[in-house]
């Protein structure tokens, strides 16, 4: 790999003067951008709604202005502007009728407060569960390479699985899952996927705030209402009937009645002795109808073809959708706007592009790439890499950007979740030009590296990441950076009041998005090809491609 920064700093280019080589972001374009995507006239960009169209002509139209190319799907020999995306769509027909039966009395369930139910993703237009025996299956990890099985061959057919969410190690820290950081077997998805698999009827995951990495609010939020899926071949393959989240004391209740007590069988499913747990005498009943339909919804595609070697390919991407219109908050507000989630990424990926078609043509191509239902679980992205729009052999890197942070600039930066590969060193190496630091995720138990749109990426070997905003800002510090992010997280994330603030001064992105300029320059105007190292589990899939790339 040429490693950029030292051949830099042999020709002495100052730190001020390299800054000064990467064009200027304009850090009211941004807060116009995100403004505009986030107002109440955009409905919460959800996909398929009239919020979609409202968000693909505004993105379009600004990457007309930008001066870049359509990228999206060929018809009659020519690039429109978009992918299309087609989507299974799921709604759980009015109010779903939820209980359990505990020692022959039955205890009703209110959808979003004791329970979240998700629209069912696999295939069936009706749920009828009667009293289906539930079994406790521990992390419900099943993982060869690891000698790990939670299941033990136990027989979940026509019965729920109950599970604990994160990896078997979250709670100690030491151990085969990564410590306290996450592997993929800790995400819920993971879960929901290991549950079809082993030919459950449903599984409930058992939330508890810390593990999740989130609060009850934000699992109501994204659960109770329209889901979606890319569609598949074989739907059931992937997803059972019943997936669902219970909160932590509904669990601990029907532990306790069925005389077990939770913590001590959580203790031993973080042992690899583990076996499944039936909870005697206890059932779930379900019954509620489901309304399914195949839906299209679009990623915008915006390109600037290279002059070299147009057939290598450097990737920003964004999502551009957020949860649309849902239940309303204390005030009564039902518009889940996502100015931070993802309008700043939107913003982002708009500017970065005005800024490439500002500039001489690079030798790669770029794309900019503003993907479509990554709230309903990185559908977009993950559309897009299943269908590539330019193959990923020769894909480059795929440079990510979710929630940035609109306020002043930080003296760090930080990717989501952990990774090691090439292109964090170059992107290390570039922020230092900036003076900026990179920070390892703090929170890498909250597995944030499979929960954004690079991941898709990153898991068929496309060298992949999301860049983070710091939180040491030079205007205030740690502290003061700390603050805004447990503010967002605990009062804003994913809720209605993600809303754009006028005394946002987005100097921070702006600044940020040179350093993501330069790194993406770099790459598109050199002839390397970053790869992930050499321990990363993504290196084989990289390496099966390599003859392709020259
Ligand atoms: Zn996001």
């Amino acid at each position: 790999m040429k490693r950029l920064a030292l051949s830099l700093l042999a020709l002495s280019v100052s730190s001020a003067l390299f800054a000064a080589t990467a064009p200027t972001i304009d850090p009211h374009r941004l807060s116009d951008d995100v403004k505009t995507l986030s107002s109440d006239a955009f409905e919460g960009r959800g996909p398929a709604t009239a919020g979609e169209k409202k968000t693909i002509d505004y993105v379009i139209s600004q990457f007309k202005a930008a001066g870049v190319q359509p990228g999206g799907d060929l018809k009659n020999g020519k690039r429109e502007w978009t992918q299309a995306v087609p989507l299974l769509q799921s709604d759980i027909a009015g109010t779903p009728s939820l209980s359990f039966t505990v020692n022959g009395k039955t205890e009703n369930l209110t959808q979003g407060q004791q329970i979240a139910v998700r629209a069912p993703l696999d295939g069936s237009k009706a749920v009828s569960l009667k009293n289906a025996p539930l079994v406790f299956v521990g992390y419900g990890v099943k993982a060869p390479e690891r000698n790990w099985d939670d299941f033990k061959g136990v027989d979940l057919k026509g019965k729920i699985a109950v599970v604990l969410i994160n990896d078997p190690d979250f709670e100690t820290g030491v151990g085969d899952f990564g410590g306290k950081a996450m592997t993929y077997y800790g995400r819920w998805t993971y879960k929901y996927e290991e549950a079809a698999r082993q030919g459950a009827a449903g599984m409930l995951i058992v939330h508890e705030t810390a593990p999740a990495s989130y609060g009850w609010a934000t699992v109501a939020n994204s659960n109770t209402n329209t889901q979606f899926d890319v569609v598949r071949d074989h739907p059931s393959s992937a997803h059972t009937p019943v997936e669902a989240w219970i909160q932590r004391d509904v669990a601990v209740d029907l532990f306790k009645a069925a005389g077990l007590d939770f913590e001590a069988l959580k203790k031993q499913a973080q042992t690899r002795d583990f076996k499944p747990v039936a909870l005697k005498g206890e059932g779930f009943t379900a019954d509620f109808k489901v309304n399914s339909k195949v839906i299209t919804s679009y990623n915008i595609v915006g390109r600037i073809e290279g002059t070299k070697r147009p057939d290598e390919t450097v990737i920003y991407s964004a999502h551009w959708d957020h949860l649309g219109i849902g239940a309303p908050d204390a005030k009564g507000d039902k518009i889940y706007n996502g100015a931070v989630d993802n309008a700043t990424g939107t913003a982002a990926l708009i500017e970065l592009a005005r800024a490439f078609a500002s500039q001489p043509k690079p030798e790669r191509s770029v794309v900019f790439l503003n993907v479509t239902a990554e709230e309903k679980g990185l559908l977009g992205s993950e559309y897009y890499a299943s269908k590539p729009l330019y193959p990923l052999a020769t894909t480059v890197a795929d440079i990510n950007m979710d929630a940035l942070d609109p306020h002043g600039p930080a003296r760090n930066f930080t990717i989501s979740g952990s990774a090691k590969l090439d292109l964090l060193d170059e992107l290390t190496d570039t922020a230092k030009k900036w003076s900026l630091v990179y920070s390892a995720d703090p929170k890498p138990e909250a597995g944030h590296f499979f929960r954004s749109d690079h991941f898709p990426f990153a898991k068929r070997g496309v060298p992949a990441i999301s860049f983070g905003s710091g939180n040491d800002w030079v205007d205030g510090g740690l502290a003061a950076g700390k603050a805004a992010e447990d503010e967002y997280v605990a009062k804003h994330y994913h809720q209605p009041s993600d809303e754009w603030q006028a005394s946002w001064p987005f100097t921070g992105m702006a600044r940020d998005l040179q350093i993501l300029y330069t790194l993406g320059s770099d790459l598109a105007n050199s002839d390397t090809w970053p790869n992930w190292s050499k321990d990363s589990e993504f290196r084989a899939a990289r390496d099966a491609t390599a003859s392709q790339r020259k």
